[in-house]
């Protein structure tokens, strides 16, 4: 079942469960290697990759994995759809 969530509602239940997005853990529906957006900072890349992209794209020593929710198969069921202000929808990684 995948979660459709405002912008609004995917932040609200960051800061619930993480106390914020910058702490929430996103795990990848391929590999199911967790990542954080510190994670992403901590290699010097582009955090806001850390919902859509599995982290071992960037580095192979975490997780010999390529996936991207950005590809034909979205997040293959397991992540959820993101509706933003300007009305285009993302598909992201689900809260690990
Ligand atoms: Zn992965």
């Amino acid at each position: 079942m995948v979660t459709n969530q405002t912008l609004d509602e995917w932040m609200d239940e960051a800061t619930d469960r993480f106390g914020g997005i910058q702490y929430a853990m996103f795990v990848c529906p391929k590999c199911g290697n967790r990542a954080s957006y510190l994670d992403f900072i901590n290699r010097n890349l582009d955090e806001q990759l850390v919902y859509q992209e599995c982290i071992g794209r960037y580095d192979k020593s975490i997780t010999n994995c390529d996936f991207s929710a950005g590809g034909i198969l979205g997040t293959m069921g397991q992540g959820r759809f993101i509706s933003l202000p300007e009305a285009r929808t993302i598909e992201v990684f689900n809260f690990a």
